[in-house]
């Protein structure tokens, strides 16, 4: 079988969830699962994340299988719903539903839920993706108050920049001064508004990238919040070849060995996920031993410089992210956040994925 596999290490998982209530503190915690949680596979990370408070998730489809295996926190459905039939299951199921555009106002209204649902009222507090105007809110909760097919409301909204200097500042004012008015519970921090501003802690936090072991924060590791990664990709190597100064190297001839060279060659591509984009001199471990990567990234292998680790051969381990290449420093020399990375692995439909200290 072809070596390449994703561990998933549910200690740290657990660990890393413990660790965000601590931090939480007296905050309800809904554990983002959207994209197969984050790519670790969404049924069992709900198992091993089962204390959580809520679980947020994309699609209705989630949400049933959520229900179908016996989880009854809350569900959050992140994009809320598209069509009359979910309006429906969302009811009968008791998921709620983020609701942020007028349309879906309407749907409920049509659909007349025989029990009235429960709504994340989104509001768009500079981040302009979802939610409604901040001045369009006191008529609409007003509207929504008095309509018989909704039961509790949540007001929410989502920074743009919890991670950056700028902060949340601005929108949580915005958020605050329109909440402050009313007695709806508040939901409004990601994973980096949570780690740096406790006065996001409201009554729901919505952590994601934390939970899997991956710092929100460019310039810093998880290490430096005690989290621990979840996901290490792991592949063999499967071939050698020794060349000589001034041989080139892979697809494009982009890397020219400037002395005698032992490169590996390793079965991961970018068809499993691995960016393409990886520059020579991203970080892998071989045997433990850190090296990286030369040449650029084929569809199903890469190249690595195996001329400082002379006992590294044929069946060598190779550890393309996990405890110790933080896929955050992989990202970084891909032009891109660990983010996608990790959930690029689980789309790729290619490699397996096995959970470890479930
Ligand atoms: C994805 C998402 C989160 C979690 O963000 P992280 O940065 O992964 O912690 C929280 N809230 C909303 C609305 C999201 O879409």
């Amino acid at each position: 079988m072809r070596p390449l596999k994703a561990t998933i290490n549910h200690h740290g998982l657990l660990s890393n969830l413990n660790h965000t209530k601590k931090i939480a503190n007296k905050s309800k915690v809904m554990s983002v699962l959207k994209a197969n949680a984050y790519g670790h596979n969404l049924l069992d990370v709900a198992k091993t994340l089962k204390s959580s408070d809520g679980f947020a998730i994309l699609s209705i489809d989630e949400a049933i299988q959520l229900r179908e295996n016996n989880f009854d926190q809350t569900v959050l459905l992140l994009e809320g719903f598209f069509d009359k039939d979910e309006v429906r299951i969302a009811s009968e199921l008791s998921i709620n539903v983020t609701v942020h555009n007028q349309r879906q106002i309407e749907l409920i209204n049509q659909v007349k839920p025989i029990s009235p649902i429960n709504i994340h009222l989104k509001i768009n507090t500079g981040m302009n993706r979802l939610g409604f105007m901040p001045e369009e809110i006191n008529y609409l909760l007003e509207t929504l108050n008095s309509n018989p097919y909704i039961e509790d409301i949540v007001l929410m909204t989502h920074f743009s920049t919890a991670d950056e200097k700028e902060g949340i500042e601005k929108q949580l004012g915005i958020f605050n001064l329109i909440s402050d008015n009313y007695n709806y519970p508040a939901s409004v921090a990601n994973s980096a508004a949570i780690i740096r501003y406790p006065e996001s802690r409201l009554d729901w936090v919505r952590p994601g990238i934390m939970l899997y072991g991956l710092s929100p924060f460019e310039n810093k590791i998880a290490k430096d919040f005690d989290l621990i990664p979840v996901m290490s990709l792991i592949s063999e190597i499967i071939a050698v070849q020794n060349i000589k100064t001034g041989d080139l190297v892979g697809y494009g001839s982009n890397f020219k060995a400037n002395k005698n060279m032992r490169i590996g060659i390793v079965a991961c591509g970018y068809a499993d996920g691995y960016p393409r984009h990886a520059k020579n001199g991203t970080p892998v471990a071989i045997d433990g031993h850190l090296s990286s990567l030369v040449g650029r990234v084929s569809m199903d292998m890469l190249y690595v410089d195996l001329t400082q680790i002379p006992s590294a051969n044929i069946g060598s381990k190779v550890e393309l992210w996990g405890e110790q290449v933080f896929v955050d420093s992989v990202a970084k020399l891909a032009g891109t956040v660990g983010y996608e990375l990790i959930c690029a692995i689980s789309a790729s439909h290619r490699v397996p994925i096995r959970n470890i200290n479930a």
